[in-house]
């Protein structure tokens, strides 16, 4: 008789302990900085396990693209809901007039929308949805540079942070891990060969139906991976803290697997 009300009073303590321990796990919101080189599917994975979570998804590299744009076309006519390329923007044969870009930060405006029929969020510039141009090479072959400057680096990352105060992200960049969210309870560092990265990115822009050829993406994702690893403000270098991912030879199914059982750990311990 003992035995059995020493069994059923334990099985209910074992049931409330399962159940404290699944509330908990639910409820605690976590952020999951995603960083590493160029083009190695990172947003793809942050946005697959952003959604498995429940999470929100942001992509840092959008909004540097999307600084990068308006610095291309800044004759932006959001009445009419398009850009006008009628000049070469902020860009001259020198570079970038940065004095120009600087004076012109506070009117650069941001922003994300969840698209339903993608189940992504949408990169909108001054209202002005860019999802599609920002991915083109015009805006990969000058976003580095711009990328690298401090004042647009701090407006970036003030921006990032506020996004994440209330945790319940996944945030995919360069610096998420080191600058952004330092204390961040899950950070990944993503790398890949340069070649099985140009190839990627060449096959996304094909299916974009952009043309450009194996080489001048191979020296894209290169030349990104230099001046992100070489430049002052906040360069592109792994967390002391980051678990490694390279995924040169994982599938997508692998890659979320692995990717589920960090987080897992994350929020199952202490
Ligand atoms: O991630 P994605 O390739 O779209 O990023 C575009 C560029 O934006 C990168 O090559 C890098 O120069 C810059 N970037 C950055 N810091 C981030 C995200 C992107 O410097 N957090």
């Amino acid at each position: 008789m003992n035995r059995i009300i020493y069994k059923e009073g334990s099985d209910k303590l074992l049931y409330i302990c399962i159940s404290f321990t699944l509330i908990y796990v639910v409820m605690k919101k976590i952020i999951i900085a995603i960083d590493g080189v160029s083009s190695t599917g990172k947003s793809t994975m942050a946005k697959d396990l952003a959604r498995e979570l429940g999470y929100t998804y942001i992509d840092t590299g959008a909004m540097y693209r999307a600084v990068t744009l308006y610095s291309l076309h800044v004759a932006c006519a959001a009445v009419v809901q398009t850009f006008y390329s009628l000049q070469h923007g902020f860009f001259t044969s020198g570079g970038i007039d940065e004095q120009k870009l600087q004076d012109a930060m506070n009117d650069i405006d941001i922003s994300f929308r969840f698209n339903p029929e993608t189940g992504r969020p949408d990169t909108y510039l001054n209202g002005v949805k860019v999802e599609k141009e920002i991915r083109g090479m015009e805006v990969a072959n000058r976003v580095s540079p711009i990328a690298a400057l401090g004042f647009v680096r701090r407006a970036m990352v003030a921006k990032q942070q506020e996004m994440g105060k209330a945790k319940g992200i996944v945030m995919d960049g360069r610096d998420i891990g080191t600058v952004v969210f330092p204390d961040a309870e899950l950070k990944i560092y993503v790398t890949a060969s340069p070649e099985v990265r140009a190839q990627r990115r060449l096959d996304e822009l094909k299916a974009k139906g952009e043309v450009a050829s194996f080489e001048e993406v191979l020296e894209n994702v290169k030349t990104r991976d230099h001046i992100d690893m070489t430049r002052v403000e906040s360069p592109l270098r792994k967390a002391d803290d980051a678990l490694e991912l390279d995924n040169s030879h994982l599938t997508i199914a692998e890659q979320k697997a692995w990717l589920l059982e960090q987080y897992e750990k994350v929020v199952t311990s202490d």
